[in-house]
């Protein structure tokens, strides 16, 4: 029956996982998978995180079911976060990550618009694509980043969205983007939005760092800016970064038009074929952590520590070398560098050096302590 399936490649982050662990040299250095880790290369549980998940389990006096649209207040208490106060024509639910976002918002545009074009920056997180891909929609992609310069390649992405026709949607990293850490400028953000405004594109905007390149609200500014000029956008936003719940799988999808309730029971009836309802644990701690306001202000105060570090890090990397020069000015926990598969092989091997195959970065693995062994490792390939 199953001899209709292709043979599927291996996630090659997670193969890094395993060769970095057999891995016995002292010095070697993860820089592979995109979690937050702190000075001992550890990824902690966040203090209120666990404040809340021991109030959790003090006081939770039922599992019984919640609906499709997972815990309301939690969505409420989020939206504030992301939107600021008093959004209105906002349709929110909430999903199994920033993952599930994504996947109910493109089933929605495929309910709407089947086989809409959905276009995408090049390089973006690797599982963009698939995403959209399998919810039936084209994908088409525009030039983003131009690695030589490690620099936005703006005048191609505006050249290459020149094909984009209307009805068409344009995926965006509201913040800290994934794998470059390279951002728009304002007059930038305002361009996107005059051309999604003439030309009836739909902003489908990716917010899954969110206080983890500038903090809360400069992080959201660019998604709020563009919300306001145009009337319809989607928004996919994970907590699973910046509240450090990643297996916990919390996100949330918010779509802004004038049709919310029409949106709302559409994204409530696919939720339910595809999970029926997100799991709680996650979304319950965020829900307390947003209502508490001693574990919301420890969580603000967390959050700001690990900018600060991932802050300074990208500080003394881009004075470290001057081709690294530009990770000073960009932010989130990740950087691509120009390097190719076998220099990134030949670090790995010769310096235990480990980083994604495509030269993708995870800064937070980094010490102010390792930043000259690595800098040593890959000047030589830094042409
Ligand atoms: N969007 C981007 C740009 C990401 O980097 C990630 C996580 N790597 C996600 C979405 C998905 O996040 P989650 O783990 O919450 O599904």
């Amino acid at each position: 029956f199953f001899d209709g399936l292709a043979v599927q490649p291996a996630d090659a982050l997670l193969g890094l996982i395993g060769l970095y662990r057999a891995d016995t040299r002292p010095g070697k250095i993860d820089l592979g998978v995109g979690v937050f880790r702190d000075d001992f290369g550890h990824t902690p549980v966040m203090r209120a995180v666990k404040a809340a998940e021991a109030m959790l389990l003090r006081d939770q006096e039922t599992k019984s079911y919640l609906g499709a649209e997972g815990d309301v207040r939690f969505a409420e208490l989020l939206a504030e976060v992301a939107f600021g106060a008093g959004p209105d024509r906002l349709a929110g639910v909430q999903t199994p990550g920033g993952t599930g976002a994504l996947r109910l918002g493109a089933e929605l545009i495929t309910r709407s618009r089947p086989g809409a074009t959905v276009w995408i920056g090049t390089p973006t997180w690797p599982n963009h694509a698939p995403i959209f891909r399998d919810a039936g929609l084209a994908i088409q992609t525009h030039r983003f980043f131009d690695v030589a310069s490690a620099a936005v390649d703006f005048d191609g992405m505006i050249e290459d969205l020149g094909e984009a026709r209307a009805g068409d949607v344009l995926l965006l990293h509201g913040c800290c983007h994934n794998p470059t850490g390279a951002g728009f400028t304002g007059a930038q953000w305002l361009e996107i939005g005059r051309l999604c405004a003439a030309r009836g594109l739909l902003p489908f905007i990716d917010l899954a760092y969110q206080g983890l390149g500038d903090g809360l609200e400069a992080d959201a500014a660019a998604m709020r800016g563009l919300m306001d000029a145009l009337p319809e956008a989607v928004i996919a936003y994970s907590c699973d970064k910046n509240f450090g719940l990643y297996r916990e799988r919390v996100g949330a999808l918010w779509v802004q038009s004038e049709a919310s309730e029409l949106v709302r029971g559409n994204l409530l009836a696919l939720a339910r074929s595809l999970w029926s309802m997100p799991p709680d644990h996650g979304a319950a701690v965020v829900r307390l952590v947003l209502e508490y306001a001693a574990l919301r202000a420890d969580w603000t105060a967390e959050l700001d520590a690990m900018r600060a570090r991932i802050n300074g890090l990208r500080a003394a990397l881009a004075a470290s070398h001057a081709r690294l020069a530009a990770i000073g000015g960009q932010r989130g926990m990740f950087a691509l560098l120009p390097l190719g598969p076998e220099a990134v092989e030949a670090l790995r091997r010769e310096h235990g050096i480990y980083m994604a195959g495509n030269g993708r970065i995870n800064i937070a693995g980094l010490t102010l302590d390792t930043i000259p062994a690595f800098v040593a490792g890959v000047a030589p390939y830094l042409s």
